[in-house]
């Protein structure tokens, strides 16, 4: 009989389980989990509702969303995609919802619904939980912390993004990636902005000397700049800002729009308005409260009028509006999403199946790997296809 041991029931560890037993109901399966409860994470994502999947019906390129390991997602997907997620969840009994941003949430939006289905899915696996894997030996011997060892014939190892790396794994010959956060807001010490709090605005941000940039919705906080652009610029230049100190120059475009529209733009309403107070007549959708902020930074005066701005003028606000440049002094987690760039590095492994190239019988699913997302469920579901295909193969091998 074959002995499957997954180590780590999160979201890939579980769902790659339960796929095990379906295919392979004769098999001994075995997960190991370090914590006291299986899928702990799973049911705080998506601030508890788990936000599962996503249509990805607006990604263009899967690099935008997967900023390492678009190759691998790619197989991945091909094997269990965004439309199987939905369907198995389905057909566990877990309506899903599709939300207006491309989101998918149980009907329930409570995420304690997907653990209970994955545990359900589960059945006839054999879950150890406060079990942490300490060490594998030759031979595919595992040791657990309380001492206790155990020999299985295929090892799969869903750890998830691990901040210290993977010490159980010292001596084998794995090229690892430096782990290092993703997903994080920016703290920006300056009062001008600050005072804004609660703002949201439609901008395009990027980091000056750098190619990474990225737009939609960006929320000034209490400690800085927030909101889906800021994720998303987060988790593309991850190891960049990590490298950095976290200190870079931060450039906003608070008209997510090329420069010479802009400008074209903001001669049109002069050209309309020449009587009126610049700080009384905005650009569509500008909220007045950034767009007197943005005034005071060009140096306007409160009573200038369109008509006396000029050229220069027109430069400095055209300027303020697509390069207001801020300098950003570290990193605030998301409360929400808090994922790990880096780990095992895919160079170790065989894309199509998750099987290591130098220990086959030895597998790799989840964030553990350097794979990682943006926010909208892109995570979840790398684990879902992660988990599937680890199985997959080891069912086919
Ligand atoms: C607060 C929060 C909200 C999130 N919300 C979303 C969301 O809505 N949508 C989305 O797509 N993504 C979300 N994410 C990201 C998503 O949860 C992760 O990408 C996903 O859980 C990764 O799955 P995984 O199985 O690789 O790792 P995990 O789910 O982290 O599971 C790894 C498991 O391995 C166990 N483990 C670790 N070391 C050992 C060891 N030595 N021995 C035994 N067991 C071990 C851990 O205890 C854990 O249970 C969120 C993350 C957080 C933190």
């Amino acid at each position: 009989m074959m002995h499957v041991a997954v180590i780590g029931a999160g979201a890939a560890g579980c769902f790659c389980a339960a796929h095990l037993r379906r295919r392979m109901p004769d098999a001994l399966i075995d997960v190991y989990e370090a914590g006291p409860k299986a899928l702990a994470k799973v049911a705080v994502t998506g601030g508890g509702r788990c936000n599962l999947t996503n249509s990805f019906a607006r990604v263009r390129s899967l690099s935008d969303v997967y900023p390492r390991g678009e190759r691998l997602m790619k197989r991945v997907l091909k094997a269990f995609s965004p439309e199987d997620t939905w369907r198995w969840f389905e057909d566990e009994g877990v309506p899903l919802l599709l939300q207006e941003d491309q989101c998918v949430f149980p009907l329930s939006q409570d995420a304690m619904q997907i653990v209970h289905t994955l545990l359900h899915a589960m059945e006839g696996v054999n879950l150890h939980l406060n079990a942490k894997f300490i060490r594998l030996e030759e031979g595919f011997r595992l040791i657990l912390k309380d001492g206790k060892q155990f020999s299985a014939d295929r090892v799969v190892i869903t750890t998830g993004g691990a901040p210290k790396g993977l010490p159980m794994l010292d001596g084998w010959d794995l090229e690892m990636v430096p782990p290092v956060p993703s997903l994080f807001t920016f703290t920006v010490r300056d009062s001008a902005l600050r005072s804004l709090m609660g703002l949201v605005a439609d901008a395009s941000v990027s980091l000056a000397g750098t190619r990474f940039r990225a737009s939609g919705p960006l929320l000034i906080t209490d400690w800085g700049l927030s909101g889906p652009a800021i994720l998303t610029l987060s988790s593309h230049a991850a190891r960049y800002l990590a490298e950095v100190g976290y200190t870079a120059r931060l450039s906003i475009n608070w008209r997510n729009a090329p420069e010479d529209s802009v400008r074209k733009e903001i001669a049109a309403i002069a050209a309309a308005n020449p009587r009126k107070f610049v700080a009384s007549v905005h650009p569509d959708g500008m909220q007045s409260r950034l767009w007197e902020m943005l005034l005071n930074k060009a140096g306007f005066r409160r009573e200038m009028r369109w008509g006396e701005m000029g050229n220069r003028g027109l430069n400095r606000l055209v300027s303020a509006l697509t390069q207001d440049g801020y300098t950003l002094s570290g990193k605030f987690p998301f409360r929400e999403e808090f994922v790990t760039c880096g780990g095992v590095s895919l160079t170790n492994i065989n894309l199509s199946t998750l099987e290591c190239k130098h220990y086959p019988g030895l597998y790799f699913a989840g964030e553990v790997l350097d794979v990682d997302a943006v926010t909208g469920g892109f995570n979840l579901q790398a684990a879902w296809s992660m988990g599937y295909v680890a199985a997959q193969s080891i069912a086919g091998s």
